[in-house]
C-alpha cells in the first residue's frame, strides 16, 4: 500500500470518496463488462442515473454508448480482454438528452491474484469543448490566411508597378526591395498557415503517379538556385541513374523544397548543398536526402524540431525569418504519402534530412 498512517477503514474511505467525486468518469465492470460502479462524474457527463447504469453492459446503445464503428469495439475488446494490455483512444458517446459528446479514454484489465482478469476500469474525460476549441481555431486559420491572400496580391501588383516606374534613386530601390522581402515573408506564412489548417482538418490528399525525375529535378532547381544563389551557395545532385519516381510531384516538391531551403538558410555562405535520390531495393522506397554543412542541431533540439512553431536558438540566430512550419508540413506530406522522414545531424558539422516514399510493386527505375 502507497498511502501512509491510514487505518484499514479510513483508507477504503478514502478511496471510496476520492473515486466517487473524481472530476473524470470512473467506470469499473466486470470481466464480462458490466457495469458494477460508476461515479457521479459518469451520472453529471451522461446523465443516466445509477439505477439506469449498474448492471447494464458498457459500450452499448442502451447507454452512452454504441455509436462508433463495429472495428472499434473489436479493436477494443482484442485490447483489453485478450492481449490484456491498456487501451487508450478518443470516442464518440451519446448523453441521455440525445447530445453526442467526445471522449479521451483509457481502460485497463485489473487482474486476481492467478493473473486472470477479474474488472476493467474505465476512465473517460469529456474534451468535447476542447476539440470545439481546436476546430473553431483551424477554421479561424484557415479563413484568415485565405483572406490574406487578396491583400498580398494587390500589394505584389503594386510593388511590380512600383518597380516599372521611372526612378532611381538608390534609398527608393532598396524601400522597394525591403518591401518585396516583406511581402514574401508574408507570403510564405501565409501558405504553411493554409498547409497547417489543412494538416489538422485531416492531411493531405495524396495523388500519387509515375514521375520523370528529371522534371522533378528541374523544378526543383529552378526554385531554388535563385535562393542559393544569394548565400553563393552550390546544390550539388545524385540521382544514382533512377529515371521515374512514383509520388505525388506537387506535395513532394513542396516537401523537398522545406528541406532545401532550411539547409540553405541554416548553413554558411559558399558551403554545398547536396540532394541525392536513391532507391532502396530491398523495401521497395525511394529515398531522398538533404545534406547540408551547416549548424547542426544540438541533441537537445533533436527530439523538438517536428513540433509546430519550434525553433531551436542556433536556427533562430542564424536566420531569424523562419515561423517553424517547414518541417511539420514536410512530415505530414510523407507520412501521408505513407513514408517517413528522419534526420542525422551533429553541432557544428552538418545535418542530412531522409525521406522515404514507398514505390510501385514493380520495378520502375530505368523505366522499366
Ligand atoms: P523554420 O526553418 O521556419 O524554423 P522548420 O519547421 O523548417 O522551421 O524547422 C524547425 C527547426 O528545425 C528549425 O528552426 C531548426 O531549429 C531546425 N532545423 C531544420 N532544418 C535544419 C538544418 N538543416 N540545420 C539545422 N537545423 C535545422
Amino acid at each position: 500500500m502507497s498511502s501512509i498512517k491510514l487505518n484499514a477503514k479510513t483508507e477504503l474511505e478514502m478511496y471510496r470518496q476520492c473515486v466517487e467525486d473524481a472530476f473524470n468518469q470512473i467506470v469499473i465492470t466486470d470481466k464480462d463488462g458490466i457495469i458494477i460502479y460508476a461515479n457521479n462524474a459518469v451520472k453529471r457527463v451522461t446523465g443516466f442515473s445509477l439505477t439506469e447504469i449498474l448492471g447494464k453492459k458498457v459500450g452499448t446503445k442502451k447507454l452512452w454508448g454504441g455509436i462508433m464503428a463495429p472495428e472499434f469495439y473489436k479493436n477494443l475488446w482484442r485490447t483489453i480482454k485478450h492481449e490484456k494490455s491498456d487501451f487508450v483512444g478518443e470516442i464518440q458517446n451519446r448523453r441521455k438528452n440525445g447530445e453526442l459528446y467526445t471522449a479521451e479514454v483509457t481502460i485497463s484489465p485489473v487482474f486476481d491474484s492467478n493473473g486472470e482478469i477479474e474488472y476493467f476500469i474505465g476512465i473517460e474525460r469529456d474534451i468535447t469543448k476542447q476539440k470545439e476549441l481546436e476546430q473553431a481555431q483551424t477554421s479561424l486559420v484557415s479563413i484568415a490566411s485565405h483572406q490574406l491572400r487578396t491583400p498580398l496580391t494587390v500589394i505584389h501588383g503594386v510593388l511590380a508597378e512600383l518597380e516599372e516606374t521611372e526612378g532611381s534613386s538608390k534609398i527608393r530601390k532598396e524601400l522597394i526591395r525591403q518591401a518585396r522581402e516583406g511581402e514574401k515573408r508574408m507570403g510564405n506564412l501565409v501558405n504553411d498557415l493554409l498547409d497547417l489548417s489543412k494538416i489538422e482538418l485531416g492531411g493531405f490528399k495524396v495523388v500519387k503517379r509515375k514521375v520523370n525525375v528529371d522534371d522533378f529535378l528541374r523544378n526543383i532547381e529552378s526554385e531554388v538556385v535563385p535562393i542559393f544563389d544569394k548565400k553563393k551557395q552550390k546544390l550539388v545532385i545524385h540521382t544514382h541513374r533512377m529515371k521515374f519516381l512514383y509520388v505525388d510531384p506537387e506535395l513532394t516538391h513542396e516537401a523537398v523544397i522545406n528541406l532545401l531551403t532550411n539547409a540553405s538558410k541554416y548553413s554558411s555562405t559558399e558551403s554545398e548543398i547536396h540532394l541525392r535520390l536513391e532507391l532502396q531495393k530491398k523495401d521497395n522506397e525511394a529515398i531522398i536526402s538533404v545534406q547540408d554543412f551547416g549548424i547542426g542541431i544540438k541533441k537537445e533540439d533533436q527530439p523538438n524540431i517536428f513540433n509546430r512553431f519550434y525553433r531551436s536558438e542556433n536556427a533562430k540566430e542564424a536566420d531569424p525569418t523562419g515561423a517553424g512550419l517547414g518541417l511539420v508540413i514536410a512530415k505530414s506530406i510523407v507520412e501521408s504519402s505513407g513514408g517517413r522522414i528522419w534526420f542525422e545531424s551533429e553541432l557544428g558539422v552538418g545535418t542530412t534530412f531522409y525521406i522515404s516514399i514507398p514505390q510501385q510493386r514493380r520495378r520502375i527505375e530505368n523505366g522499366k
